[in-house]
């Protein structure tokens, strides 16, 4: 599933690649990929692509009209910017032309979790995907964070993955984060002590940058904008490496279920009792 590195990944490419660019019309294959604004579509026409924002793993175009269109790739979504002529393969359930160019953007999913939506600027403070989201990690400062945890008895696992809190974090980097702080994942959110909180959060904003800078992660179907794929998978030092040594201690890796989640982590590292 694309998470924030992947999703920042298109995010800049996007930056690179469409704004100021003009919408020379769009397709729709199946109207139930529409979140929502299906009637609307038609009203983007004409717009020009004006700025490409984030949040957590979701991306908004916002247009001059005053409209945004918002993308979620779901688990096995992408975003591909290719020449009108490629044949569209199956799958693709969003085609943006763009004018001069013959240039489109393409949303393919095969397993249709992610949506497009076609929203008001003003309409996007009551869609709840975008404004139920918590903070960015690289916004959340160092007291937030310890805030946040405090009270949470859930496992610091789940609490990383609860988009509500934290926006942006899945299940790559859940584990790969907890990893370098050596916290195990199933200790309770409220039991990190600060300093473990605060290693944390600094672990976990090193290691999404690190990934953003390696063009994300492809472990299934995640590609990049162009279409080529991210490397950041082979700096992965827990995820899906259970059974091979810890390449700090040499200890093999374990693989749990933590709130119905696939779940890896080095039993040494990060001891359930620190
Ligand atoms: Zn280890």
């Amino acid at each position: 599933m694309p998470e924030l590195p992947e999703v920042e990944t298109i995010r800049r490419a996007l930056e690179k690649r469409v704004l100021g660019r003009r919408i020379a019309g769009i397709s729709i294959s199946r109207e139930d990929y529409v979140r929502a604004g299906l009637s609307d579509i038609s009203s983007l026409t004409g717009q020009v692509i004006q700025s490409v924002e984030r949040r957590g793993k979701i991306l908004a175009m916002h247009l001059s009209g005053e409209w945004a269109l918002i993308h979620h790739l779901g688990m096995t979504g992408r975003i591909l910017c290719v020449t009108s002529k490629e044949e569209a393969p199956f799958h693709t359930h969003v085609r943006i032309s763009l004018d001069g160019g013959g240039m489109e953007l393409r949303q393919w999913d095969p397993r249709r979790f992610g949506y497009i939506a076609v929203l008001r600027e003003c309409g996007l403070v009551e869609f709840a995907p975008w404004t139920s989201l918590g903070a960015d990690p690289f916004d959340v400062a160092a007291g937030e964070f310890l805030e946040l945890l405090s009270g949470r008895s859930q496992p610091i696992k789940t609490f990383l993955l609860d988009q509500r809190r934290i926006a942006g974090l899945g299940n790559i980097y859940a584990d790969e984060s907890l990893f370098r702080a050596r916290v195990h994942p199933a200790r309770p959110a409220r039991s990190l002590r600060p300093v473990e909180a605060q290693k944390l959060r600094r672990e976990m904003r090193r290691v999404l940058r690190e990934a953003i800078a390696a063009g994300g992660s492809t472990t299934n179907d995640y590609q990049k904008l162009d279409g080529t794929l991210g490397e950041f998978q082979h700096k992965h030092r827990v995820y899906r490496k259970a059974g091979r040594p810890c390449r700090n201690c040499g200890a093999v890796i374990q693989r749990m279920i933590l709130g119905g989640r696939s779940t890896h982590f080095c039993p040494e590292c990060q001891p359930l009792r620190p």
